[in-house]
Order: C-alpha cells, then sequence, then structure tokens
C-alpha cells in the first residue's frame, strides 16, 4: 500500500492506496467515460504522458480546493484547465489538479514534482 505525501511538508495527501495500470485510451471516442470516474476509489496510477499521480477525485482528502475562482473554471465541476486547482491542507502548496466537470473523465491528478510516494506501514 502506498500513501501519498506532500513533498514540501509531508502530510499525507491520500489514505492508503494501491497501484493499478492506467487504463488505456479508448481506440475510439465514445464520450463513455466523460463523467464518470477514471479510477476506483482507492488505487492510483501513473499517467505515461504526464508521469502525474492519478486518482479517484474522491481519495485526495489532504487537499483544499484553491482560494482563486479562476483556477476552477467549468460548468457542473473544475474542468482541470487552468493549472493545479487543489493545495495542500497543511502548508497550501499547490499538488494537484482537480477534474470533475461533465465532459471529462473525473480524476485528480497529483504532480509529480509536488508529492511523494510513500510505502505505508501494512
Ligand atoms: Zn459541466
Ligand atoms: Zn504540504
Amino acid at each position: 500500500m502506498t500513501v501519498i505525501t506532500c513533498a514540501h511538508c509531508q502530510q499525507p495527501l491520500t489514505g492508503e492506496l494501491h497501484e493499478v495500470p492506467f487504463p488505456p485510451d479508448p481506440a475510439v471516442f465514445t464520450g463513455e467515460r466523460m463523467g464518470v470516474p477514471l479510477l476506483d476509489r482507492g488505487t492510483y496510477a501513473i499517467s505515461p504522458a504526464t508521469r502525474a499521480i492519478v486518482l479517484h477525485p474522491d481519495d485526495a482528502l489532504g487537499t483544499v480546493p484553491h482560494a482563486s475562482l479562476g483556477r476552477r473554471g467549468g460548468c457542473c465541476g473544475p474542468d482541470g484547465l487552468d493549472g493545479p486547482n487543489l493545495l495542500c491542507r497543511g502548508c497550501g502548496a499547490e499538488v494537484a489538479t482537480e477534474q470533475t466537470d461533465c465532459w471529462v473523465e473525473h480524476l485528480v491528478a497529483v504532480s509529480p514534482e509536488a508529492a511523494v510516494l510513500g510505502t505505508g506501514e501494512h
């Protein structure tokens, strides 16, 4: 099991997670992933494109929303296009980007330079 912690203050950003393979892009765009979580709760996957640590939106327990509404643009939820929109609850560093709008796959992408993958005790 793995806990993702803030690289700045070592505060946990998640509970215990286990790694799963990053879901492949669908061969044909069907839209069926729009508005639904990309990953199950309790799991994470490393994006092959960005190296970001991708989570279920409800698993980023140690984060708080960015105070700037400009970072949280979107119609039903933040679309994640305006830069990091989640801050470390401990130190306020920009650590992750939430995208939970209706037309995107729902996920939280933790910046690889802002977080540390730690091994849990179990
Ligand atoms: Zn929407
Ligand atoms: Zn922190």
